[in-house]
Parts: structure tokens; sequence; C-alpha cells
């Protein structure tokens, strides 16, 4: 089954995700704020829309990858938010990682209104959003699971039900969180060896086989040089944004808040990445938190 599909964020992953549904002989209406991002989709045969607006006419899914709350709930709720553009029975599919609070409030707008919704945030990176490789979390009835599951499986390879609405942004919260911390300290352990002399490239082969292993090590090698195809080894540029790393954690510890849930290391990680925004790292990838932990004035 084919579908006209509105993609509204066409940013690192949004832009190969909406690639992936071409190729799955879906055909496609896209809006982003940014030029050359529509570009790229137009060029490979979706039809560039002047508005969100009007990418959602005549949709029978929409497909959303913003980067965070506000954008997602600017896009679908108030006066001029989508839901109230979209015809009767659509199926909206929400792949951003935000809040579960701020998916729970666009489903309950999108139920009132007579459209099924979903929260689908995703795992595996750009490389996972390019080989149509992705994990999906999904939060909603399961019947709507199933009408989403031939447009998941077009992006995607695992879909998990995590549960009710706003269940697959909290999965994902969960994840995100051990990711930052797998990250800074997989850039700790590489950069306390380098100061002693190890070469990272050997240091990596021996953990990788060893109790240290983990996907920001084997998958995500964050010092330069190490691995081809990974943002370390073109500058950080790319890949998962240190300012999107930050967010996360931030819902990390809203969420932690709200249930009394200790989260030591999630907090720890959460201010090293502040710190390496602050100095400047924002627009770069979360692996270039080596550069953090790597850094040694005078050394
Ligand atoms: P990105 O910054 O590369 O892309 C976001 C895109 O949204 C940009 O192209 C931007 O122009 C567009 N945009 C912003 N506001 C808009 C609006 N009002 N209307 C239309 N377009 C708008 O971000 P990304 O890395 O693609 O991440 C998107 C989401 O996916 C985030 O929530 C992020 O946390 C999550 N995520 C990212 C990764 C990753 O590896 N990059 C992995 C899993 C999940």
């Amino acid at each position: 089954t084919s579908f006209h599909i509105a993609f509204i964020g066409l940013g690192n992953m949004g832009g190969p995700m909406a690639l992936n549904l071409l190729k799955a002989g879906h055909t496609l209406s896209v809006f982003d704020l940014s030029a050359a991002a529509l570009k790229t989709l137009g060029d490979a045969g979706a039809r560039v829309a002047a508005s969100a607006q009007a990418a959602v006419a005549d949709a029978d899914v929409v497909v959303s990858m913003l980067p965070a709350s506000r954008h997602v709930e600017g896009l679908y709720l108030g006066a001029e938010g989508i839901i109230k553009r979209l015809r009767p029975g659509a199926l909206i599919i929400e792949c951003s990682t935000i809040a579960a609070q701020s998916a729970i409030a666009v489903a309950r707008a999108a139920t009132e209104a007579g459209l099924a919704m979903l929260d689908a945030p995703v795992s595996g990176g750009t490389g996972g959003a390019i080989a149509g490789t992705l994990t999906f979390m999904v939060g909603g009835p399961a019947e709507v699971l199933e009408r989403a599951r031939p447009v998941l499986l077009g992006m995607g390879k695992n879909i998990f039900h995590a549960g009710a609405h706003g269940a697959g942004q909290t999965a994902k919260i969960c994840n995100n969180m051990l990711l930052g911390i797998l990250m800074a300290g997989t850039a700790e352990a590489l950069a306390l060896g380098m100061a002693n002399g190890l070469d990272p490239r050997v240091l990596s082969d021996i953990m990788g086989k060893s109790s240290g292993r983990n996907w920001a090590l084997e998958v995500y090698n964050p010092v330069p040089g190490v691995m081809d195809n990974v943002p370390s080894s073109r500058g950080y540029s790319g890949g998962f944004g240190v300012d999107l790393m930050l967010k996360d954690l931030g819902l990390a510890a809203e969420a932690a808040m709200g249930a009394k849930a200790p989260i030591p290391l999630g907090e720890l990680a959460r201010n090293l990445y502040a710190l390496h925004s602050g100095a400047g790292a924002g627009a770069l990838d979360f692996s270039s938190i080596f550069e953090l932990l790597s850094h040694r004035p005078g050394a």
C-alpha cells in the first residue's frame, strides 16, 4: 500500500527518512524552513510545499521530525495548527524526541478532531536513518500502530509498542540518557588512555572485545581518525547535535523530578553537555564531548 504523506522537518534525520519513504513508493509533500533541505527532496521527486499547512492538504499520513517540543506544539496546535487542516481519519506519526506531556497534548487534540496519532521517536542515528534501519519506540493504541506499520517499515527495521500515548517518548528519553552517559564515559576512557600514551585505535579494539564495549565505542567512536564515516572523522559535523543531546537530558531530568527518580549520572552528563554547549559546541555532534574531556592546557 502506498500513501500520500506530508513530511515536515527535513534535517539530519528527517531528510534521509523522507528519501526512504519516496524509495518505498509513497508520494510526498514536504516542508522545512531550510531551502537547501527542500531542494534535496524536490530533486528526488517530492512535491515541495510553501508551508506546513499547504503540505498537509490531501495527506493520508503526516510524519514530523522537528527539533523539540515547542516546534511540534507549534506545528500541530493552536489556530494555525495543522490538526485543523487535516481531513478526518488522517494519521499523524510524530517522530521527534519531545516531552511525553507534549506528545499527549497533541494526541488529545488529534483525537478530538477525529484523527489518529502516534508518538514514534527513533534510535539509530543518521546512519540508521540513511540505511532505513531505525528503531521506532511507539506510544498510542495498538490498532493505530498496525495502520502505521507499513509507513514505519519504509524508514526502519525494529518497531516496538512501548504503551499508551507518551510511552514512546518515555522509552526514548531513557535510552538517550544512557547514550549521553555512555558517550561521555567512552570519551573519558579513551582520553585517559591517550593521556597515558595509548593509541586510541588499539584501545578501541581492546575495549570493543572487553567488558567496556558499547555503541558509542563501536559504532560512533568519538576520537577523530578511529572510524570512517562517523561525525568525529568529519570535524564533528552532521550527526546528533550537542544541543539536541542537552535537550534530551533535560527531558530526562524533568521526567525524573516528576517521578522522584534519582538520576545522578544523567544529571552529571547533562551538566557536562551544558558546559560543552556553553563553550560554543552546541551545533557540533555530541561525540565532540571528547574534546571537552581531552583538552589538557599546558600538558
Ligand atoms: P536537525 O536540526 O538536523 O533538523 C531539524 C529540521 O527541522 C531542520 O531542517 C529545521 O530547518 C526544521 N525545522 C525547524 N522548525 C521547523 C518548522 N517550524 N517547520 C518546518 N521545519 C522546521 O535535527 P535532527 O538531528 O534531524 O533531529 C530531529 C529530531 O530527531 C530531534 O528531536 C532529535 O532529538 C531527534 N533525533 C535525532 C537523532 C540524530 O542522530 N540526529 C537521532 C534520533 C532522534
